[in-house]
């Protein structure tokens, strides 16, 4: 079946968006604690497709042996990815463009691996930031990219952009049975 793998810094909110994908809370527990998420995970999802929840990297807290483990899952698991179609990189919303998501996205570009952008937590900006902050991204990506990737804006607490990625990956599932 094709997978599409989550992945982002730890605290991104990545629990909770995949508790708001799959609409069932017991699936991923939400950690108010930071780095919890230490494995892969897989989820069912319609049937028809995996999703894949990776470790969380670049919390700073973390001893530096463990972020050498995480890395090594991280690689093994990209290498591996037989069935993946999409990442998705998961990136608070609030926030300036961050080094260490732009050096994960640089090393998904030249692995050859296809990813997407989701915004997390815009329910904590008003609008006009939220366009600002997308800007200062595309900005910093259109430097070493030649478009901007596939992004998408969620806020998993106001159940916002559920749609637009589950559509997404409907959309990419299809066309790959036609071809
Ligand atoms: P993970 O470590 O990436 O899995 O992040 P979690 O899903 O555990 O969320 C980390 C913290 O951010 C928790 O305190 C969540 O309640 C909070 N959070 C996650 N998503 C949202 C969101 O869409 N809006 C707001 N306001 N808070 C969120």
């Amino acid at each position: 079946l094709p997978e599409y793998a989550f992945i982002g810094r730890s605290n991104v909110g990545k629990s909770s968006l995949i508790n708001m994908l799959t609409s069932r809370k017991s699936l991923a527990k939400t950690s108010g604690r930071p780095g919890k998420t230490q494995l892969i995970n897989h989820f069912l999802i319609n049937k028809n497709w995996h999703l894949v929840d990776l470790p969380g990297y670049g919390y700073a807290k973390v001893s530096k042996s463990s972020k050498k483990v995480f890395q090594k899952f991280i690689t093994q698991y990209f290498s591996l990815r037989e069935q993946l179609v999409t990442a998705f990189v998961l990136v608070d919303i609030r926030h300036k463009p961050q080094p260490i998501d732009l050096e994960f996205m640089q090393w998904l570009g030249e692995n050859g691996i296809p990813f997407s952008i989701i915004f997390t937590k815009a329910d904590k900006l008003k609008p006009n930031a939220i366009t600002r902050h997308v800007e200062d991204y595309k900005t910093v990506l259109l430097e070493t990219w030649e478009a901007m990737p596939n992004y998408f804006i969620t806020s998993s607490s106001k159940d916002i952009g559920k749609d637009d990625v589950l559509n997404y990956i409907d959309e990419l599932n299809e066309n790959m049975k036609i071809d």
